[in-house]
């Protein structure tokens, strides 16, 4: 834990960690030698971990990135997190974000944008380590401890994996529990861990997932040990491959990772099979919508007068509302607050939200007759390999454009891993998604960890 609480130190510059926890890691490390001198290790006893910005910790800073909370610190902690340490796991720092979850690149946080460490060692500087986790993705690339707890509402947690060659699991919807995560779109906002390979994923997994009182959408159900496939034989798996990301979505990147693909399934004699979902050309578009509707409802907590962020000088109770969150909230935050308010407002609400929680319906049933004839599917994670930070900056919408191989699942509630596959021309890398059916989570990591 010393070694790598002076990695982070040494790695400050990649502005991965904005608020370091050196005093609780080294408690929580003796903690673990104590458990250890006793017999008593735990699960993920003594490992190191850091954590996205928007899980609350008790008693450390939480913000969402964002300057509204620039000063918040729970009195509680989260469901998953607590039961990281109660397995064990030692706490390095919070780790950087986009403003309340909502972008691909962590350059919307109010605490300034973050490296990405595979870029910086090709001598590529001002590439993003995606986002919104690019934080966790950046410190697990650097190993600022092993792995790192991320959320991923619409690929947070797969493109910035991709991006920094890394890998990166969004569980099933309902597998972690949302309590103590600042919300951002709740129907779609899950945990999952950013690491180093499946097996990581799958034993933290195994720790943080599970019923919880305090989350009505949590799985109450039992799902199998999430380690039971891993080095599983691919040979005779059917790999089912959506045709429409394959043919009307290819970019001369995407045709590594097809080609990749490919290559692995001679190597490992697994089957591709084609496969069709046919509403999924309009799946970024019902994401959005849903998203930021349930973002301004979800957002409207943050008034200057529970937490956070106040304005001074007010003249009154409205006034005191209007500042505060004009002040707080960065451009990107705003405008997804009026747009989703402008969703769900009378007369607008059935031609834009409910319109697009049926289109949210019918990929869902796209994904469950795909899945009838094959194990996992599998497709690119991103359009393009990391982009520069300058990219997008002037065309919201583009950024948006960013994230179309990542937002169906989350639409569909679905388990999905991004493994690293293949690489651009400059060396950076490149990441295939690994989905399954609902609760087939331990299929997902399986096939992940049999591909190397
Ligand atoms: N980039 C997507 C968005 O901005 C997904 C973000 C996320 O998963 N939190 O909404």
């Amino acid at each position: 834990i010393d070694d790598v609480l002076a990695r982070c130190e040494a790695k400050a510059d990649l502005n991965a960690i904005i608020t370091p926890t050196a005093e609780i890691a080294r408690e929580q490390a003796a903690a673990s030698d104590a458990a250890i001198a006793d017999g008593k290790a735990r699960p993920l006893e003594g490992i190191p971990f850091t954590i996205k910005d928007n899980f609350c910790t008790m008693g450390v800073r939480t913000t969402a990135g964002s300057k509204i909370l620039e000063n918040f610190v729970p009195q509680y902690e989260s469901t998953v997190t607590q039961r990281l340490w109660d397995a064990g796991a030692v706490m390095l720092g919070k780790v950087n974000m986009d403003e309340f979850g909502m972008g691909s690149s962590t350059t919307s946080s109010y605490f300034g944008a973050t490296g990405n460490p595979t870029a910086l060692d090709l001598g590529l500087s001002d590439i993003v380590p995606g986002g919104s986790s690019g934080g966790s993705a950046a410190a697990v690339a650097a190993g600022l401890g092993l792995a790192s707890l991320g959320t991923d509402t619409g690929g947070s947690i797969r493109q910035p994996a991709s991006f920094c060659g890394i890998y990166g699991m969004k569980p099933s919807y309902g597998l972690c529990s949302r309590w103590g995560i600042i919300s951002y779109a709740s129907s779609l906002d899950q945990a999952g861990v950013l690491a180093r390979s499946p097996r990581d994923i799958a034993t933290t997994l195994n720790v943080i997932s599970g019923e919880d009182a305090k989350d009505s959408t949590s799985y109450t159900g039992a799902y199998p040990d999430l380690t039971a496939n891993l080095g599983q034989d691919l040979k005779g798996k059917k790999i089912g491959i959506p045709k429409e990301f394959f043919h009307d979505k290819n970019t001369a990147h995407t045709q590594i990772v097809w080609d990749a693909l490919q290559k692995k399934a001679a190597e490992l004699q697994f089957e591709i099979v084609e496969v069709s979902l046919p509403n999924i050309a309009y799946a970024l578009q019902a994401y959005y919508v849903i998203a930021l509707s349930e973002a301004s409802s979800n957002l409207a907590r943050y008034d200057g007068v529970r937490y956070g962020h106040r304005a001074e000088n007010v003249k009154s109770i409205d006034d005191l509302y209007e500042q505060t969150r004009s002040e707080g909230f960065g451009a990107e935050v705003k405008r997804r607050i009026m747009l989703g308010t402008y969703c769900l407002s009378a007369g607008h609400y059935d031609q834009y939200y409910q319109r697009a929680c049926k289109i949210r319906r019918m990929i869902t049933e796209d994904f469950n007759t795909a899945l009838q004839s094959v194990d996992v599917l599998a497709w690119p994670t991103t359009p393009t390999s990391a982009f520069s930070a300058k990219a997008h900056s002037s065309d919201p919408v583009e950024m948006y454009l960013e994230d179309v191989f990542t937002v169906p699942v989350n639409l569909a509630g679905l388990p999905a891993m991004s493994v690293p596959l293949g690489q651009c021309e400059q060396g950076l890398p490149l990441g295939l998604t690994i989905a399954a059916g609902h609760l087939q989570d331990a299929e997902v990591i399986g096939v992940a960890d049999g591909f190397f």
